[in-house]
């Protein structure tokens, strides 16, 4: 399936950041505008009103403490006054209201124009109710559908808006039975409420269309650089590995732009890599191959040719084909995961021994020095046929890299839990820049291909894929112009 059809794919599957974020950010102001409406609107009135309510409360426990004195009507005048309500008291006498006393506080008050068949209504309601009763009403509908003709109209405020709170009390002290009403004005909340709803829903409207405005601006700065990102995600994928990703303006999109700028480079690099090795296997395949048919053809028609000196030549260009050949089978065995140790117990000074006498001849013809140094019999449990091949590439490796001195220095050292074998060499050393590649696939510190070193770029890989698979540790010291010490630990079985 092409790069092409799976985006489109994702983006019929869901639906784009500017469309999230738009749906977000008008979600988001709903919900405030319906937390504002709630709080601020419907309860506003409702909060008011128990306000009222309790004021009026407070108001009829502080007349009961004087009513009935002296002087009262005068406290219920200083007590309306002070509360800015209006007050009536009856005295209820064999079946009949009086009025007694009342305070004014020239607010616009209802009690006082109450017909009298309102008035008995709640004093009937207080009456079933234990001498409590409230009520909230409404010009319109509780006024004038009652007794119209007994009230006048003081205020300024428009008859029909006019809203009021009523608190009918009844009281027994000293032998009478009082009948009281309290009375303050509700309208300027729902005047407030009524101006509030038409700001409210002028904000509504502004707030949605700057949110859906914002949102747009918002996807489009945080659009803007993920679409650079992915068309230049859709080149690296059909092998454009320059492509360099940018991410300005947020650490997240800054970082998955380093971060595929980090594969882009890799993949170039593996990609370059395994051109490198395809050239230098073909390379290195082609030149024993030629040496072999050449050195045949000409023991086969020269007679004075066919001697050991030129099978030797055919021997040695053999060895070196299947090495390669094993080499790369191993990697990719190590690599699928299909190789897996086999441990068994042995001694790693006696297999380290075995493996420096495959170097006699090496020693014996070239002049190479490779010396031993171990602390005596070092047991460990691996898989014997895979620690030898990782001895015997670090070996080879020190020997090809050692340089004029050529000497290279195997040794074995036993610790307290784990035993550590080294190879040191005095070569040119791998430099701080190049030394944490050495263990990649492919890599050659050397690019040019020198047949005079041989070697594929897979021997240290394939140590590595060895050691990791044993769970051992391993590393490399190294300093330009003194050599390198490859090293590795296996636990010891005591
Ligand atoms: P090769 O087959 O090329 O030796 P390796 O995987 O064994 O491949 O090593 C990878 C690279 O690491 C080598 O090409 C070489 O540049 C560097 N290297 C390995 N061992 C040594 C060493 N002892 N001294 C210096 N360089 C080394």
């Amino acid at each position: 399936m092409s790069t092409k059809n799976t985006a489109t794919q994702v983006k019929k599957r869901s639906a784009g950041i500017r469309v999230k974020l738009v749906i977000a950010l008008v979600a988001f102001t709903v919900l405030v505008l319906l937390a504002i409406w709630i709080l601020q609107i419907r309860l506003l009135s409702y909060f008011y009103e128990r306000e009222k309510f309790s004021e009026l409360e407070e108001t009829y426990l502080d007349i009961c403490t004087y009513i009935g004195d002296k002087n009262f009507t005068d406290q219920l005048q200083k007590t309306a006054e002070e509360n800015g309500i209006c007050i009536r008291v009856f005295t209820i006498i064999d079946g009949m209201a009086k009025a007694v006393g009342d305070g004014n506080a020239g607010v616009n008050c209802m009690v006082h124009h109450l017909s009298s068949s309102l008035l008995e209504d709640l004093y009937v309601n207080a009456k079933m109710n234990n001498g409590v009763y409230d009520k909230r009403m409404e010009f319109n509908t509780d006024f004038v559908t009652g007794d119209a003709e007994n009230f006048y109209l003081p205020g300024l405020l428009q008859p029909a808006d006019t809203v009021n709170a009523i608190c009918a009390r009844l009281i027994e002290k000293d032998g009478a039975e009082y009948f009281i009403l309290l009375d303050c004005e509700l309208t300027p909340v729902s005047a407030t409420v009524k101006t509030l709803q038409v700001q409210f829903l002028w904000t509504a409207f502004f707030l949605l269309c700057g949110a859906i405005l914002f949102a747009f601006i918002l996807s489009r700065i945080i659009a803007t650089p993920l679409s650079a990102i992915t068309e230049k995600a859709r080149r690296l994928a059909v092998g454009n590995y320059t492509a360099d990703f940018e991410g300005r303006g947020y650490r997240e999109i800054a970082e998955l732009a380093e971060t595929l700028n980090f594969a882009a480079r890799e993949i170039g690099a593996t990609d370059n890599l395994q051109k490198e090795l395809i050239a230098n296997i073909s390379h290195d395949l082609r030149t024993p191959l030629t040496m072999i048919k050449g050195y045949s053809e000409i023991m086969r028609d020269l007679p004075g040719e066919n001697n050991a000196e030129n099978a030797q030549i055919i021997i040695d260009e053999t060895t070196r084909l299947s090495e390669l050949v094993s080499d790369l089978l191993d990697l990719s065995k190590l690599q699928a995961g299909t190789k897996k140790p086999e441990p068994e117990v042995f001694d790693l000074s006696a297999l380290t021994q075995d493996t420096m006498r495959r170097y006699d001849t090496l020693i014996r013809h070239n002049g190479y020095r490779i010396l031993f140094e171990t602390q005596g019999e070092a047991q460990v449990q691996a898989d014997r046929g895979m620690i030898l091949q990782v001895i015997y590439n670090l070996i080879n490796n020190a020997v090809n890299y050692t340089g004029e001195s050529l000497r290279v220095r195997v040794s074995i050292v036993l610790g307290e839990d784990s035993v550590r074998l080294s190879v040191a060499d005095d070569g040119e050393g791998i430099s701080p820049d190049k030394i944490d590649h050495i263990w990649d696939r492919y890599y050659r510190v050397d690019k040019v291909h020198n047949r005079a070193v041989i070697g594929t770029g897979l021997g240290l890989s394939i140590v590595k894929g060895i050691l990791e698979a044993h769970g051992a540790l391993y590393g490399v010291e190294s300093a330009v112009g003194v050599g390198s010490v490859f090293w590795f630990e296996l636990p010891l079985v005591k």
